[in-house]
């Protein structure tokens, strides 16, 4: 945990022991670095205002010899910085003030993607009675084969890449779509839609992609 408020640090630290794991804390992003270089955690848990410099630098360095799990911790006007965060390779955030029951449920869900073994895995992913098969390319929902458009599988496939972790609009035009089309937001809702209505019982009310406001969707599994 890569914090500088004390009571943060003191809250979440009771939390994760309280799950059984173990924490290490720093204060400073200098600190943080070598101290993850080091101990190699399974996760890691950051404030982006530190006292020495910018949590997403933090991240840049990190994801360049890390694929660990980063939860950012985010003050609750910081919009913009979630989505940079996320951009730049963090996986999910918590905006302050949380609760522990939250805190616990983003962690649980980041430690247990990263034991499935990420992309390696299964190529089957199933949620719900919905499952996606990444080697035969085919999605059924109960005994029926749905028919995906090449764009919502590809929108699906990148959700189903990485479940749990919040994907930010950009994230999801760039991958599915490719760089030209960085801006156009409106795509990705317009498509998201669709998919919602093959894929979701009731699509106002998406149970499994589930729309992060203003920064952008994740699979919840
Ligand atoms: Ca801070």
């Amino acid at each position: 945990m890569i914090e500088d408020e004390p009571e943060i640090r003191r809250f979440v630290r009771l939390a994760l022991e309280s799950e059984g794991l173990e924490v290490f804390e720093a204060i400073t992003l200098q600190r943080g670095l070598i101290d993850s270089a080091t101990r190699r955690p399974e996760l890691v848990v950051l404030d982006l205002g530190l006292p020495d410099g910018d949590g997403l630098d933090f991240i840049r360095e990190f994801r360049g010899w890390s694929q660990a799990p980063v939860l950012v911790l985010s003050a609750r006007e910081g919009e913009e910085r979630k989505v940079q965060a996320l951009d730049a390779g963090a996986d999910d955030y918590l905006v302050k003030p949380f609760g522990v029951a939250e805190l616990l449920a983003r962690v649980r869900v980041q430690l247990r993607r990263r034991g499935g073994g990420g992309n390696d895995a299964d190529p089957v992913l199933r949620f719900g009675d919905v499952a996606v098969d990444r080697a035969l390319r085919t999605v059924t929902r109960g005994h029926e084969e749905l028919h995906l458009t090449p764009i919502e599988y590809r929108l699906l496939q990148e959700l189903c890449n990485a479940p749990g972790r919040v994907l930010t609009h950009q994230h999801l035009l760039k991958a599915v779509w490719g760089p030209s089309h960085a801006d156009d937001v409106h795509y990705v809702r317009v498509h998201m839609a669709n998919l919602r209505k093959k894929i979701e019982a009731d699509p106002n009310r998406p149970q499994w992609l589930v729309t992060e406001a203003g920064v952008g969707y994740r699979l919840k599994t």
